[in-house]
């Protein structure tokens, strides 16, 4: 029986990185990936925004951790992200859970800095109540996925990773966990220990925690939507409006496309189960709540809105600005519960089980890969 210090589960941007991370500690590491490829779900399917804090005024924790991990990840991805574009936020003078002057308290509270811009060419401000030139910058998580999924690959074999396969089983022997794998592929069983698991399965958090009779984490899911848009005047210039059921508008990284979410139209759909439950399942019965499928392969995603977000978003542009819609991808996003209120979304660790340990990540930002070297003990 193969014997490890550390089983990862889970093959997104948190688990790559833990796996790294514990290979540099000299520990031996299994990484579990229920797909045929790594980093195809929201690792990729994100507005790929380097978080700096506007974007949280109701939550001042979530604010404060974006900055606190903001300057290593930007060092650590230079060559992966777009330092090239202004940065704008708005107040939408309709319906805003905020104003001018409450969000130049925030910036001024957080420490970030927010200029107010009164005259652009580019935006209508019949709608706007404020905007603000800010300094927020965006990662390519294409590029950064092939970055990782590169560091993987070069740290085999003390690192492996094993592609679609399904944990079935799992139950602690003394200090160990003892886990059942199954190879999907051939349909092959194995058993291999582990020290100490580590949970970074995202969407899929519950389905683990479950097999490894560890509480859940209270999550909601929704089939999210991530338009891409060109646009040859405001190629390189991002827009966000505050702070309600309004919408964002950014490169996506070095890609030369803009990224188009929205509040009211990038979710289509809501799950408030901890597994992620939806109906397109019974179309698609590959994806089930406790083990989900990619959605952006799925013959069973919903159409897409983007013609809802751009008609959106058009009214904070002048007329000046065309918009073309290039294509969308979908994935899950899920969300605490305890996070429904302020729109917070922190980066929880929890140790589910002592002795042995069964950590749970349950990742709010791409820049808190880092949080796992605070918690595991070797
Ligand atoms: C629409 C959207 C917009 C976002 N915008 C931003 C943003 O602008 N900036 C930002 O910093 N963050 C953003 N986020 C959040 C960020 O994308 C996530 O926090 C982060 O990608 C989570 O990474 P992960 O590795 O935990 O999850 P994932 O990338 O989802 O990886 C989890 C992996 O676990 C695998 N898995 C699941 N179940 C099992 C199982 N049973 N067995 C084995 N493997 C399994 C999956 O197949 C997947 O590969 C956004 C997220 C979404 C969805």
């Amino acid at each position: 029986m193969e014997q490890y210090d550390f089983l990862i589960v889970g093959g997104g941007i948190f688990g790559i990185y833990a796996a790294l991370f514990l290979r540099g500690q000299g520990q031996r590491v299994l990484l579990v990936e229920k797909e045929k490829v790594l980093l195809k779900k929201a690792s990729i399917v994100n507005q790929a925004r380097l978080h700096s804090g506007y974007h949280y005024p109701r939550s001042v924790a979530t604010a404060r951790m974006s900055d606190d991990n903001k300057a290593r990840f930007t060092a650590d991805h230079q060559d992966f992200i777009n330092f090239e574009f202004e940065k704008y936020y708005a107040i939408d003078r309709f319906g805003s859970f905020t104003d001018a002057a409450q969000f130049e308290r925030f910036c001024a509270f957080i420490g970030i800095p927010c200029e107010p811009v009164e005259r652009h060419p580019y935006f209508n401000y019949h709608r706007l109540e404020a905007l603000y030139k800010t300094v927020e910058y965006t990662f390519d998580p294409i590029l950064i996925a092939e970055y990782y999924r590169q560091r993987l690959y070069e740290a085999s074999p003390e690192v492996t990773p094993r592609l679609f396969t399904e944990v079935v089983n799992a139950a602690a022997d003394g200090d160990q966990w003892q886990v059942g794998l199954k190879a999907l592929e051939s349909g092959k069983l194995e058993t291999v220990k582990a020290r100490q698991v580590i949970n970074a399965t995202y969407a899929g958090s519950n389905a683990i925690n479950r097999l490894f009779g560890v509480r859940d984490i209270d999550l909601m899911h929704e089939i999210s939507e991530m338009a891409f848009v060109n646009s040859p005047q405001v190629r390189d210039i991002g827009l966000t409006i505050m702070d309600g059921p309004f919408g964002s508008i950014m490169p996506y990284g070095k890609s030369g496309l803009l990224s188009l979410s929205s509040v009211a139209y990038t979710h289509h759909k809501v799950s408030y189960d901890n597994l992620p439950t939806f109906d397109c399942q019974q179309v698609n019965t590959n994806c089930r709540p406790d083990f989900t499928d990619i959605c952006n392969f799925c013959p069973a995603k919903p159409a897409s809105n983007y013609r809802k977000m751009l008609g959106q978003i058009r009214h904070y542009f002048t007329d000046k600005v065309e918009f073309q819609y290039f294509t969308s991808m979908f994935t899950v996003k899920s969300k605490l519960k305890a996070s429904y209120i302020d729109d917070g979304r922190p980066t929880e660790i929890s140790v589910l089980h002592e002795n042995p340990k069964f950590y749970c990540i349950f990742a709010g930002k791409i820049n808190s890969i880092y949080e796992i070297e605070k918690v595991v003990s070797l």
